[in-house]
């Protein structure tokens, strides 16, 4: 029966594991919960991986910018010199021409001597170089102490021209031609350089190598100085997943709404689909925009990734710590079941020592004091006595056994024994008091069973454990059957009664050290609740096994199996 002091120590315990335990961490899982849905909602992933885009970007930018600068400077420091004579200067432009094949041709404009322009011969006809020469020459009439003004204020003296421009020979292409100044004349005489950049070179060699470095850099920590920079800035979840290297474009900036499909340049790994994030580029390729994206995902399916991950996370959490609590709940109410099973074990143990005792001392005292004549009474007596000091040694064997057992110290001495003459003689030493009690008993002892080592003192321990049960537990009709019989590689021992009977949901329950059934018989009957789980414990170092049968109100079933062969030696 539950008492009111166990229900307390059950509410104390749901109340010390919801505050303490349930509630942090379910508030903890739910802001989680939250905060991942916010970062889903607000699209966080998404955005964060677009600004380290946007960042790369930059420095892809300024690689770029500053890959041309260094090209075009050393074409400038190759220019020769006002001093030199026209042929002179003609033979050092052609060697620039002839030692840059980047460059589509080089000029040198003097507001004083006029202009020459040296080409590469096999990309650009003189025709067409006449009529670039007479353009620049125009231009720079007009133009040209302008220019060189501008120029002056620049950290570098280099101004940009830059564009697509229509082919003679149909479509567009895109061409950058850097216009310098020379710092060493005066204002009052106007001399320019320029150099223009191929556009099949460009499209060809000079962004393909730049946008390829940029994405072999992004991912490998040894490829050069930015490589370490990119590393810092890539999301978190780009460098958890080396594998996600970034793909670039370039393409004529205002052709990626209208045409798609026009990029002018695309790295290794660029697949398909448009850039996840675009960056203009300024001289000296203005006109032109870079693009970025991951190679073979998108950030969204990063993002996506990433918050079912924390989702599922969350999800398995919560699953763990219910799991745990239900776990933690159980255990404790076992042992809160297994505190008031003891308890009862406690006084039900004193008041079955003390009853006993208490009836031999009253006994003993009666005869001692010579009151008792007959010799019959006095008989009655001694057997009083002797009953009684028999049960109390059951049951001081009983928790003696028990001790050893749960200490894990109890011993079985196995020997050769034939079981039917063992069962026989138990219960002949209880045949009287079962008849004196009014029971009848049914004794079906198979003939012809084969010996079996066992523990004789053991094996008769349960018997009487068994018998003792049928016994206690039966009030209408008083009936003990014991059968002995074969079944095939097993010896079954069977004890029935039919008596108040056990119900179906605690007929596994009875085997367990110190549990009774709630039945008010068993509730005013003695016992110690150790019983059947010694039967089980005995039968089972023998390697088999007790089960039971039982209708309440009908009786119960005890059948001990213990195997004939592959025994425990
Ligand atoms: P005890 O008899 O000392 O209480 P046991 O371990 O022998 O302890 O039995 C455990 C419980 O199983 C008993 O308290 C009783 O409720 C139930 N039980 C055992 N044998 C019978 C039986 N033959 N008929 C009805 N109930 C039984």
């Amino acid at each position: 029966m539950k008492s009111k002091r166990e229900s307390n120590a059950r509410f104390r315990l749901v109340l010390t594991l919801g505050l303490a335990v349930v509630l942090p961490a379910l508030t903890l899982i739910f802001v989680n919960f939250q905060h991942v849905k916010s970062i889903q909602r607000d699209k966080k992933v998404e955005a964060l991986i677009h600004r380290d885009f946007q960042y790369v970007l930059t420095i892809a930018a300024k690689k770029i910018t500053s890959r041309a600068y260094e090209m075009t400077e050393r074409v400038r420091d190759g220019f020769p010199a006002d001093t030199d004579s026209d042929d002179e200067k003609r033979r050092k432009l052609d060697l620039l021409v002839s030692q840059n094949p980047w460059a589509t041709y080089v000029f040198l404009f003097d507001s004083k001597k006029g202009i020459i322009l040296q080409q590469q011969r096999d990309r650009m006809d003189d025709k067409e170089a006449a009529e670039s020469a007479k353009m620049y020459t125009g231009w720079f009439s007009l133009e040209g102490p302008y220019l060189c003004e501008q120029m002056r204020k620049k950290s570098k003296p280099i101004i940009w021209y830059s564009g697509e421009t229509d082919r003679p020979s149909g479509g567009t292409v895109y061409a950058s031609t850097a216009i310098f100044s020379f710092p060493q004349f005066g204002r009052d005489h106007t001399v320019l350089g320029g150099v223009s950049f191929d556009p099949k070179y460009l499209k060809q060699t000079f962004f393909p190598e730049l946008l390829d470095q940029l994405t072999s850099q992004t991912f490998t920590s040894d490829t050069g100085p930015n490589a370490q920079g990119f590393h810092e800035l890539m999301p978190q979840e780009a460098i958890e997943h080396p594998d996600q290297k970034l793909a670039f474009m370039v393409y004529p900036a205002d052709a990626l709404k209208s045409e798609p499909d026009r990029p002018m340049v695309l790295s290794t790994g660029w697949g398909s689909g448009k850039p996840e994030v675009t960056y203009k580029l300024d001289d000296p390729f203005r006109g032109l925009a870079l693009g970025i994206k991951f190679q073979g995902t998108t950030a969204e399916a990063i993002s996506r990734r990433w918050v079912w991950q924390s989702f599922l996370i969350l999800g398995v959490l919560s699953v763990l710590m219910i799991g745990g609590l239900v776990l933690t709940y159980r255990s404790v109410n076992k042992q809160v079941a297994l505190a008031r099973l003891k308890s009862d074990f406690v006084s039900n143990v004193s008041h079955e020592l003390r009853t006993p005792l208490a009836l031999i001392r009253l006994y003993a005292e009666t005869l001692e004091l010579g009151r008792i004549t007959t010799q019959e009474k006095k008989n009655e007596y001694y057997s009083i006595i002797r009953k009684e000091s028999e049960r109390l040694t059951a049951l001081i064997n009983n928790i003696l056994d028990f001790s050893r057992i749960e200490a894990g110290g109890k011993e079985y001495d196995f020997r050769e024994t034939d079981i039917a003459e063992l069962v026989r003689n138990t219960l002949d030493s209880y045949r009287y008091q079962i008849e004196q009690q009014g029971f009848a008993l049914e004794e079906h002892i198979d003939s012809g069973i084969p010996p079996l080592k066992v523990d004789r003192e053991a094996i008769a321990r349960a018997l009487v454990n068994l018998v003792n049960n049928a016994l206690k537990y039966s009030n209408n009709e008083k009936f003990l059957g014991v059968k002995l019989y074969r079944d095939q590689s097993v010896l079954k021992l069977e004890v029935s009664d039919r008596g108040i009977g056990i119900e179906r949901h605690e007929q596994s329950r009875i085997f367990e050290k110190f549990y009774r059934t709630c039945d008010p018989l068993v509730h005013n009957t003695k016992g110690s609740g150790l019983g059947l789980s010694l039967v089980r414990h005995i039968t089972q170092a023998h390697g088999g096994d007790v089960e039971v049968e039982s209708t309440p109100g009908r009786g119960s079933k005890f059948t001990l199996s213990l195997p004939l062969v592959n025994q425990t030696t």
